[in-house]
């Protein structure tokens, strides 16, 4: 157990923008920090730090709480791990009760199994100063070129090749059996005694983003080609593959302060990167780059730099991970090394300096790099050059930003000397369909479809005439929405006339006349995120522009962005079967905005209007008007079920086929 004073101690160190500055690159706004968040992959910041009341609150996962909460839920530990932890980071020394039985049940698996880890670890990097390790372990290291103190930051080790030494120093150390297999470091020989899984390998610990050991890769010293090179510890509650990357704690800081990430391939080109003075580098190990370790570079930054071994073949299969990385949204850039090199080798044939202008300098823009690597084989073959231009479709789509998109068909339209409209036209397809697929996907894992539920803080506004549903107004003006959304930037032609004047036609966008329409009708909009959106074009169109959608994602709540997002998914799903579409209706609202737009406001004010009459009627059977007032609500009934006719009669002519 952790003394009372000792946590008190903690609490009162902590400072939570630091440390929750270890896992998310956070950016000053004002009096709190802002940030991506670290519990989804979100690309549009929505993750708060307000240090004045020591809370953090994530808008895209709902969670939020204090530093330690934040901890627990970032570290998957428990509060006392989490306690540990954090004063792990400002040095402050827990000495610990003694533990009762009940306290050491509750332990979880994973705590125990850092525990053990943590240990083996310490125990591995010990072995290199025993004689034989000193000799087999050190001196592998050495001869590889590696520095005492490189050896020394990556706490390199070696597990001496008995089949059990390992093994029975962990049983002698008081660490259980089941807990040692679990972690991988041992395996059960048929006789049941514990062997070595590493024996005879040099090690190289794994950590997570805080330095914590989590597993091991461990290299063979022998050549004999049908042995593995490396082992890796297996997956376990501790160890996540898909999440890990090798020397993300060395890193994380040099990734910040340079804003960018060079990603390798191995724990030696890792290594040899610090040895020759560039830190900011992790390696994903060999295995096809995740989704997850993605985002834990992106808590970093949004700049990467791939730096490829240099056989043609073995670049043209790293393509594809390439894609992934464009797809959440990193900016890549490709360095690629000398036919046979690895950055390791690399480095050992240069100086540090001309390593590090090499990898700055030799840096290329990975989709230059990619149509020059296979427009290389394609030369004038027209069936490889017409694959060829697929395959960059494939990758111009994957980037989610439009703009930059743009930009990279131009380029590469250039590039290839073909016609930039056809490109775009196939990278807009491509981009409509993975959306429509990706949706199609969500879709799947969705529950059945429920109803528009109005977001909790207008739910609670009392509502008077409650009769008649909130949510079908709401659902009304996300039809008007969605029209905007969708056929904003059509253009219409209007008849406009002048008093004394004759008629003229003057073109108009769409978004103009329904901002319009709304503002001379005074329809009011009720919920917050519908009227956002429409004062953002009311003043985008003041200034003369449409906005882009990207101005409904950045900044903005995260009502506003699930509204846009909604509205702009159905846009791109609709697109989807679109020689099918062409008839049925959402065509037809394209030929005919002018009247998709009058049935949308119509169907507002006979919603509004019908609203009223419930409530006047709600008035009326109270029976505590007095006969004056009563009269007089009478005669607005009238009036109202009057409006209510006509609307619903142009109502109809409107939205009847022609
Ligand atoms: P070295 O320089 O020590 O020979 P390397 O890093 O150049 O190693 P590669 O063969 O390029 O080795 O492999 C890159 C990475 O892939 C390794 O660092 C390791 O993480 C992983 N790896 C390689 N071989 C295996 C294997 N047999 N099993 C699992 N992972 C492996
Ligand atoms: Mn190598």
């Amino acid at each position: 157990m952790i003394p009372a004073e000792t946590v008190e101690l903690i609490h009162q160190t902590a400072v939570i923008e630091d440390v929750v500055g270890e896992y998310v690159e956070l950016k000053k706004q004002g009096s709190s920090f802002r940030g991506l968040s670290p519990f989804t992959n979100e690309k549009t910041p929505s993750f708060y730090v307000v240090p004045s009341k020591g809370i953090f609150k994530c808008f895209s996962s709902g969670k939020g709480g204090s530093l330690m909460t934040f901890v627990m839920e970032v570290e998957k530990v428990s509060y006392p791990e989490a306690l540990k932890i954090v004063a792990r980071k400002y040095n402050i020394e827990i000495v610990e009760k003694e533990r009762t039985a009940e306290e050491i049940q509750a332990e979880t698996a994973r705590e125990s199994l850092g525990a053990v880890v943590s240990w083996a670890q310490k125990w591995f990097t010990e072995q290199l100063e025993t004689e034989k390790g000193k000799a087999i372990g050190l001196g592998y290291f050495q001869s590889r070129g590696f520095r005492d103190d490189i050896i020394e930051k990556f706490k390199v080790g070696y597990c001496p090749d008995g089949w059990d030494v390992m093994s029975k120093a962990a049983v002698a150390a008081g660490y259980k059996e089941e807990r040692l297999e679990e972690s991988g470091l041992c395996k059960k020989k048929q006789n049941g005694d514990l062997f070595d899984f590493f024996h005879g390998r040099v090690m190289f610990p794994i950590r997570d983003v805080t330095g914590r050991v989590i597993g091991f890769g461990g290299r063979t010293l022998q050549t004999d080609k049908k042995i593995a090179k490396y082992f890796n510890s297996p997956e376990s509650p501790l160890y996540d593959k898909s999440k890990a990357l090798y020397g993300i704690h060395l890193a994380k800081n040099a990734i910040t302060k340079e804003d960018s990430c060079f990603l390798v391939e191995g724990y030696t080109d890792v290594m040899a990167m610090h040895q020759s003075g560039v830190e900011n580098v992790v390696a994903s190990s060999g295995t096809a780059l995740t989704v997850g370790q993605i985002a834990l570079i992106r808590r970093f930054t949004k700049n990467v730099t791939v730096l490829f071994d240099g056989d043609v073949a073995g670049m043209r299969a790293s393509l594809r991970g390439i894609d992934l990385l464009l797809k959440e949204g990193m900016k890549v850039k490709v360095v690629t090394f000398p036919d046979g090199d690895d950055p390791d080798s690399y480095s050992k044939k240069v100086s540090s300096t001309e390593l590090q202008e090499f990898v700055k300098e030799g840096a290329q823009d990975f989709l230059t790099f990619k149509s020059d690597l296979l427009s290389e084989g394609a030369g004038d073959d027209p069936i490889k050059k017409a694959e060829l231009v697929k395959s960059l479709v494939d990758t111009i789509a994957c980037i989610p930003d439009p703009i930059q998109r743009t930009v990279y068909v131009q380029a590469i339209a250039a590039r290839l000397q073909l016609q930039e409209k056809l490109l775009h036209s196939e990278v807009s397809k491509k981009v409509a369909t993975d959306i429509a697929k990706e949706q199609k996907r969500a879709n799947r894992h969705l529950l059945p479809q429920q109803d528009y539920i109005p977001p909790a803080h207008l739910m609670s506004v009392p509502q008077v005439g409650a009769k008649r549903l909130r949510t079908e107004r709401l659902l009304l003006e996300d039809n008007l929405v969605r029209l905007l959304l969708e056929h904003g930037e059509a253009i219409l032609k209007i008849e406009t006339q002048n008093e004394g004047e004759k008629p003229v036609e003057v073109d108009v966008t769409f978004a103009e006349l329904l901002i319009h329409r709304v503002e001379t009708q005074s329809i009011k909009m009720e919920d917050p995120s519908t009227d956002f959106i429409l004062s953002k074009f009311t003043s985008s169109l003041d200034a003369g522009e449409i906005p882009s959608t990207e101005a409904f994602f950045t900044g903005t709540s995260e009502d506003v962005q699930k509204k846009a997002a909604d509205m702009l998914v159905s846009r791109y799903s609709l697109s989807e079967n679109w020689e099918e579409r062409h008839h049925i209706f959402s065509v037809k609202e394209e030929d005919d905005l002018e009247k998709a737009l009058s049935a949308s406001t119509i169907r507002i004010h006979l919603h509004d209007s019908q609203r009223n009459i419930d409530l006047i009627l709600d008035q009326l059977e109270t029976g505590e008007c007095s006969e004056e007032e009563e009269q007089r609500l009478l005669r607005e009934k009238i009036a109202l079920d009057k409006k209510v006719m006509e609307l619903s009669k142009v109502l109809k002519i409107v939205i009847l086929p022609k």
